[in-house]
C-alpha cells in the first residue's frame, strides 16, 4: 500500500468538515539512519473507553485498539484489535470527536515516544518490521515516558475472513520500568497534563 490509497479507510470513517481529527495528507515518514519509528497511545472515551496503540510504520500509524490498555505486568495479556492505519499527524491529536461522527467521544495522548523493531526469526535474525506484523509477530522496545521495555504483539485469530483479534503482552526478559494502564479517567496527557474531563470541556 502506498500513495493516496493509504488512508483510504481512515478518510472514509470520516468528515473533515465535522471532526477535528487530521486529514493526514502532508506529513512525510521521517528519514535518517537514527531516527527511531514513533508510537503513540491515545485514550478514547468512546461508545466504549478504550486505549488506541499506534506504531509508525513507514508513513501511517498501524493501529489497535486496546479495551484495557498496555500492561507492565507480563502475565497480562491484552486483547488488541486492529483497526485502520492512521496518518503520522494523529500522533498529537487529542480533543473532542462530536457525538454521531465516527469515534464521537474524547481522546488525550496517553504516551508517545519512540520504538525499536525488534522482529526476529527464529534463527534469531531480525527481520523486516513490518513483514512481521504481516505474519502476525512483532516485537518491539519502547521508549515511551510512560512505558518502557519490550513488548510483543500476536496474531491469534483471524487473517483471510473474520475480524482479527491479537494480544499485547509485555515481554518476561524486556528490562524493567516504565508502568502499565492507568484508570483512563485519572489518567494525565503526556502533551498537556490534562484528563479526558479536562480536555472534554475545553475542546482540543
Ligand atoms: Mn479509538
Amino acid at each position: 500500500m502506498g500513495g493516496a490509497d493509504r488512508l483510504r479507510d481512515y478518510h472514509g470513517k470520516r468528515h473533515f468538515d465535522r471532526t477535528a481529527e487530521p486529514r493526514g495528507d502532508g506529513r512525510e515518514a521521517r528519514e535518517g539512519r537514527d531516527a527511531l519509528p514513533r508510537f503513540v497511545v491515545q485514550i478514547h472515551d468512546a461508545r466504549r473507553m478504550h486505549f488506541d496503540f499506534r506504531l509508525q510504520v513507514g508513513d501511517v500509524l498501524k493501529s489497535w485498539s486496546v479495551p484495557k490498555g498496555p500492561s507492565d505486568d507480563p502475565r497480562d495479556k491484552r486483547l488488541a484489535v486492529p483497526t485502520e492505519d492512521h496518518p503520522l499527524e494523529y500522533e498529537e491529536f487529542e480533543g473532542v470527536i462530536p457525538p454521531g461522527e465516527y469515534g464521537g467521544g474524547t481522546v488525550i495522548v496517553w504516551d508517545h515516544g519512540t520504538y525499536e523493531p525488534l522482529s526476529h526469526d527464529r534463527r534469531g535474525r531480525p527481520v523486516d518490521f513490518a513483514e512481521s506484523l504481516e505474519r502476525g509477530h512483532a516485537t518491539f522496545r519502547l521508549h515511551g515516558r510512560k512505558l518502557r521495555g519490550e513488548y510483543a504483539l500476536t496474531r491469534f485469530r483471524g487473517g483471510d475472513d473474520g475480524e482479527e483479534a491479537w494480544l499485547l503482552v509485555r515481554a518476561a526478559k524486556g528490562g524493567s520500568g516504565g508502568r502499565g494502564a492507568p484508570d483512563p479517567r485519572r489518567a494525565r496527557s503526556a502533551r498537556t497534563g490534562r484528563t479526558l474531563t479536562q480536555v472534554a470541556r475545553e475542546g482540543g
